[in-house]
């Protein structure tokens, strides 16, 4: 195992990678597993947290029962703000949707979040942006595209991320959104094979290529992709889920979570326990099991069914009937 060194070129038709010390080694399969790297605010200021490493940890760590600002409202903010506040940490949150986690949760959802951060103490400043950021006698100060200012111990940001693709694309592997992979994760060079953040993979049952950020999908598609470089031959059809934990709110997510589809909420108790089914052109695309426990592979297998499905026909077929 060699650590600390970063491949600079691929030659897939030498089977060869090069380091960046120089150093080539021949391979007869090659994975990219590259990931993605997060997106950078354009500010040239030392010390912003992006949360990926185990150093980023440690640094969280020393702002305990300090003030830090969170930049973004997507899964590291919402993760973050909420781990935070729950250690007695003062909590501004910045981010440009009108509520937490807007891209996937339903309007009311997202309002009900962002006012439970709310009442657990965490400042929330949707609709806004960081317009300048320096630091100042070891603080951080930030000026908001509205004028505010803040000024704090510690800046989080989670922003997004961008699939690393360099290596793929200099090597003339075809790419999209991702490093483009058969189902059984084979590159366009059928010697490399890709999975995790970085592959762009189809999905047969939602009828698309999609590329997942998320746990379950990096370990799944890992194993496929090692059985199938050890000369098996395992077509990857695993629909992965998400799950996340916002204070003592949790959830588990399957398929396409977009508000921009039909949504259909089916509440237990509103806001506390329910399924939400995201519907387009007949057919689940998506649920957001909500406080809703052990229902992922019905969820798996309610995405897979051809419908058509309604709004009044879907509701019901999952647990949480009101
Ligand atoms: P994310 O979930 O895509 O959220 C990005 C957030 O940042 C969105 O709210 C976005 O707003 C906002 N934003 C973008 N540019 C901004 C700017 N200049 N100023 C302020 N806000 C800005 O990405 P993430 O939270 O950074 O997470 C990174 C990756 O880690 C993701 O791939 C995620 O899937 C993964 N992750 C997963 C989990 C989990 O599965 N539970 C937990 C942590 C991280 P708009 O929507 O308006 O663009």
């Amino acid at each position: 195992m060699f650590t600390s060194r970063t491949v600079r070129s691929l030659d897939p038709v030498k089977k060869l990678v090069t380091d960046d010390t120089g150093a080539s080694f021949e391979y007869a399969r090659l994975l990219l597993a590259t990931g993605a790297r997060p997106r950078r605010l354009p500010f040239d200021v030392e010390g912003i947290i992006y949360y990926r490493t185990l150093d980023d940890y440690l640094a969280l760590q020393k702002l305990k029962g300090g003030e830090v600002v969170v930049i973004g409202g997507g899964f590291i903010g919402s993760e973050i703000a909420a781990a935070l506040a729950l250690n007695e940490t003062k909590v501004t949150m910045v981010f440009p949707d009108d509520g937490m986690c807007a891209r996937i949760f339903p309007p009311g959802i997202s309002r009900f979040v962002t006012s439970y951060y709310e009442s657990k103490g965490v400042v929330v400043l949707a609709r806004e942006g960081v317009a300048a950021l320096k630091k100042e006698e070891g603080k951080f100060v930030a000026r908001l595209r509205s004028g505010r200012e803040l000024r704090a111990d510690g800046v989080v940001a989670g922003i997004g991320v961008e699939p690393d693709r360099s290596l793929a694309h200099s090597a003339g592997l075809k790419t999209d959104d991702g490093i483009e992979v058969d189902e059984f994760l084979r590159t366009s060079d059928t010697n490399v094979f890709s999975a995790g953040d970085a592959a762009s993979f189809f999905n047969a049952a939602l009828g698309k290529r999609m590329r997942v950020e998320h746990e379950d999908n990096a370990t799944t598609m890992g194993e496929c992709a090692g059985r199938n470089m050890a000369g098996d031959a395992v077509a990857y059809h695993h629909m992965p889920f998400f799950y996340s934990d916002l204070f003592d709110l949790g959830y588990e997510a399957v398929g396409e979570l977009d508000v921009r589809h039909e949504v259909v909420e089916q509440w237990k108790e509103e806001n506390r326990e329910g399924v939400i089914y995201y519907l387009a052109y007949g057919r689940v695309r998506g649920v957001l099991l909500w406080n809703t426990w052990g229902q992922v592979d019905a969820a798996r297998d309610l995405i897979a069914q051809k419908g058509p499905f309604t709004a009044g026909s879907v509701r019901g077929k999952l647990p949480a009937k009101n």
